[in-house]
């Protein structure tokens, strides 16, 4: 347990000197943004500069979507908590995750039907970031003809979202370490940010997260998030977008 509590410190750490360093980052785009935007809005720039610009804007976007990942990370994103059916949340999400997971792998949503899943207190926006990391690196761990699967359930007081795939799996030294921000196996394409965070995220809703995992024996990440007090009924997400119940 003491080795645990200290890579979680550690984790929070990494997460709140990223993320304050990621503040003033932000403060730094703001205007070359905008700037950016002026120049390229007005008249006489010949095709070249325009396209050097557009560049620069292009790159600057990126920059500041890295930016938000790790204020996410760092825990200084304002999250807008509401009462969430995550069934139904991925059901609805299930179009873009088949084709995150592309043509080569099967891909699944195993959600009740009935009764209604209870709701769980989660920034909508985070639990979809969260299955879209999830599945992002299943997919990437899984060669073609491959499965990742994504299950939903109710465990007593707790909803428990799984994300398994059949995919390279990974060794204790990488099992252990998948949650810090900045760790990443993917040399030149991989940020290291995705799981770190979902634990962000995770936590944040006061949930926890588990992996099991091993070499050619695929992985599967576990969620287990706390049910929304008071119950169910009366706190689900109406359609419209407004909530019964918020935190
Ligand atoms: P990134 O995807 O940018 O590398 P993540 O934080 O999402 O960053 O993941 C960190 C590392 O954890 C990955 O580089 C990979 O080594 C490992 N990992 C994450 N998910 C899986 C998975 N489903 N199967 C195997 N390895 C994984």
């Amino acid at each position: 347990l003491e080795e645990r509590l200290t890579e979680a410190q550690r984790m929070e750490a990494l997460g709140l000197l990223a993320g304050r360093i990621a503040h003033d980052f932000n403060n730094l785009l703001t205007p070359i943004g905008g700037y950016l935007d002026l120049v390229l809005s007005g008249e006489g720039l010949n095709d070249d500069d325009r396209s050097m610009l557009d560049e620069c804007r292009y790159a600057t976007e990126r920059a500041a979507a890295l930016v938000s990942q790790i204020l996410t990370v760092g825990r200084q994103h304002v999250v807008a908590v509401r009462a969430v059916d995550a069934a139904a949340a991925i059901r609805s999400l299930a179009g873009l995750l088949t084709q995150i997971a592309g043509p080569g792998i099967a891909f699944r949503v195993h959600t009740p039907a009935e009764p209604p899943v209870p709701a769980v207190a989660i920034d909508p926006t985070g639990l979809e970031q969260v299955v879209v990391n999830l599945v992002t690196n299943a997919r990437d761990a899984c060669a073609p003809g491959g499965a990742v699967t994504v299950t939903v359930t109710v465990e007593g007081p707790l909803v428990v979202l799984s994300v398994a795939d059949t995919g390279a799996g990974m060794d204790d030294a990488t099992r252990q370490r998948v949650f810090e921000p900045f760790f990443t196996t993917k040399q030149g394409h991989g940020t290291g940010l995705g799981l770190a965070t979902v634990y962000a995220i995770v936590s944040g809703a006061g949930g926890t997260i588990e992996v099991t995992s091993a070499p050619g024996q695929g992985t599967t990440f576990t969620i287990r998030l706390p049910l929304v007090d008071p119950p169910a009924e009366e706190a689900v997400e109406s359609p419209d977008g407004s909530a019964a119940a918020g935190q």
